[in-house]
């Protein structure tokens, strides 16, 4: 590695020794002084040097010089390497000269000849001084600017892996690591890095980023402190650095960084490597809480669908009860009100809605007649022929009535073989009629049971619902001393009362 390089500029050799052997006396040889006789030769000798990447931070020019004048020599050297102090040194210069030389080249100081030996060392310590100053400023500048761009990229929408690259990229291409293309970043497998990193630092490995292909450092193996950035080894021009990227106490990852000598600073360089070690660090977090957020939702999603499903489930076994309930509760119905052997109304359905009609007819003044029907010497019938063949005879006496009576009669059985017949809207005259209708139509019906031919006649008793009577209670009363009438004269017979 050169040393850094102090140009001296002037046409007499005599004057060009004295500084060379003045400065070495005061600066050592921490710095190479070079020596050029002209403003064309310096020239030339800054281009070499810059080539072969020497690092210039000073020249000194005499102003008055056959060719180029010093000013424009500083200014053009300016141009070349913005970040050289220039200090002019002559004796002729007018006020005029130096100040246009000041604005022009950048000068930062002015020293008359004769110069004092110790004033040129002090300004140009002071030189020195100022020049590494800025040269680290604009560095911190620079590795800030770094840190801003890594730190914006936690809130870019792009994978982690993909973070992790252009982390690198950036790191890479940074302005103060000019010559600096190598470098790599490794990670822990972030679903375990809660483990122990020694003890799986090598299988678990997770290389996000490699740009030196194929080379997979040995230290990497072999080191597992929690602290600080580490020098790992070192050539004549390049120094390699590894830092460790350390999430509550544990290690998760490392950078590794190849750094030019020339633009490595040691403590400024390691303090900025640290730092993005940290930033990384945060990235790892927040793609692990991501990550376990990620997988929160998914569990969630999942227990919501299961969820849905039992819901769904549930709901369709209630409304497979409830179809069951519903026809339960028909057949409920059908069993309360009919009666199984005639399909007819049974005796409480019968008088509910007889008594309705009674009610409905008392309101609106409004005429109602009651019947009551009992099948003659019916006991005769069980007798003879037995109970089945009763039944038979029963259900056919009730059929018959059905098909007899209007649309709007209607009929119930009361008893054994006894049959309430209400009557709405009917006067006297058309009741008895219909009654009578009623009577022949049993009387003129024959069962055949097997051999047997069955005839039976039934009795009727016939009362109205009068006006103030809002139920049936006393028309079935008088209807059925009617009847009792029908049975006494003889049966098959009708009577009112
Ligand atoms: P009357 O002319 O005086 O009414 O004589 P009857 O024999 O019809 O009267 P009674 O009251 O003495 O007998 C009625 C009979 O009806 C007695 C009973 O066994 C029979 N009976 C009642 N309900 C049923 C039934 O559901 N099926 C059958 N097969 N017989 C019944
Ligand atoms: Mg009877
Ligand atoms: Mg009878």
């Amino acid at each position: 590695m050169s040393r850094p390089v102090i140009l001296c500029v002037d046409d007499e050799r005599i004057i060009l020794s004295s500084l060379k052997s003045q400065l070495m006396n005061n600066l050592g040889d921490t710095y190479q002084i070079e020596l050029a006789e002209s403003g064309e030769e310096a020239l030339e000798i800054l281009d070499e040097l810059i080539k072969s990447q020497v690092e210039i931070p000073l020249v000194i020019a005499d102003q008055i010089m056959g060719g180029m004048y010093g000013d424009e020599v500083l200014a053009r050297i300016k141009t070349i390497l913005p970040s050289i102090y220039g200090i002019m040194l002559t004796g002729q210069a007018t006020a005029e000269s130096v100040g246009e030389a000041v604005n022009k080249a950048g000068l930062f100081r002015y020293i008359s000849k004769p110069w004092d030996e110790e004033d040129l060392v002090l300004t140009i310590k002071t030189g020195l001084r100022s020049y590494y100053d800025q040269k680290s400023l604009l560095k911190q500048e620079c590795y800030q600017s770094i840190l801003n761009q890594i730190l914006k990229l936690v809130i870019t929408a792009v994978s982690f892996e993909e973070q992790l690259s252009q982390a690198l990229s950036i790191i890479l291409s940074a302005r103060c690591f000019t010559s600096l293309t190598k470098g790599s970043i490794y990670t822990v497998d972030l679903e375990q890095a809660d483990l122990e990193w020694s003890t799986r630092v090598a299988p678990d490995m997770v290389l996000v980023s490699q740009l030196n292909e194929g080379e997979v450092p040995e230290s990497l193996l072999e080191h597992s402190e929690t602290d600080g950035v580490e020098l790992i080894t070192e050539t004549a021009n390049i120094r390699y650095y590894r830092a460790p990227i350390i999430l509550q106490r544990q290690v998760v990852g490392v950078l590794f960084i190849y750094i030019d000598i020339a633009h490595d600073d040691g403590p400024q360089t390691r303090e900025f490597l640290s730092s993005v070690g940290h930033t990384l660090a945060g990235m790892i977090r927040i793609s692990q809480y991501n990550r376990a957020l990620e997988k929160h939702s998914l569990e969630l999603e999942k227990l919501v669908e299961k969820r849905t499903r039992e819901l769904h489930q549930a709901l369709r076994k209630q409304e497979q009860l409830n179809d069951i309930f519903l026809e339960a509760n028909k057949k409920l119905d059908y069993f309360a009100t009919t009666d199984e052997l005639t399909k007819l109304m049974n005796r409480r359905c019968f008088f509910e809605r007889a008594d309705g009609e009674a009610s409905r007819a008392n309101r609106y003044g409004r005429k109602a007649l009651l019947a009551i029907l009992d099948v003659d010497f019916f006991k005769e019938v069980n007798d003879k022929f037995g109970h089945q063949v009763g039944d038979a005879v029963l259900a056919k006496v009730a059929n018959v009535i059905v098909e007899t009576i209007r649309e709007h009669d209607f009929i119930g059985r009361i008893g054994g073989e006894e049959f309430g017949l209400l009557m709405p809207e009917t006067s006297l005259e058309d009741g008895k009629e219909l009654c009578e209708r009623v009577r022949l139509a049993i009387a003129s019906t024959k069962v055949m049971i097997g051999s047997h031919c069955i005839s039976v006649s039934a009795s009727m008793g016939i009362s109205e619902v009068k006006e103030e009577e809002s139920t049936i209670g006393c028309a079935m009363i008088r209807a059925d001393q009617a009847l009792y009438d029908s049975k006494h004269k003889g049966r098959n017979l009708i009577s009112l009362n």
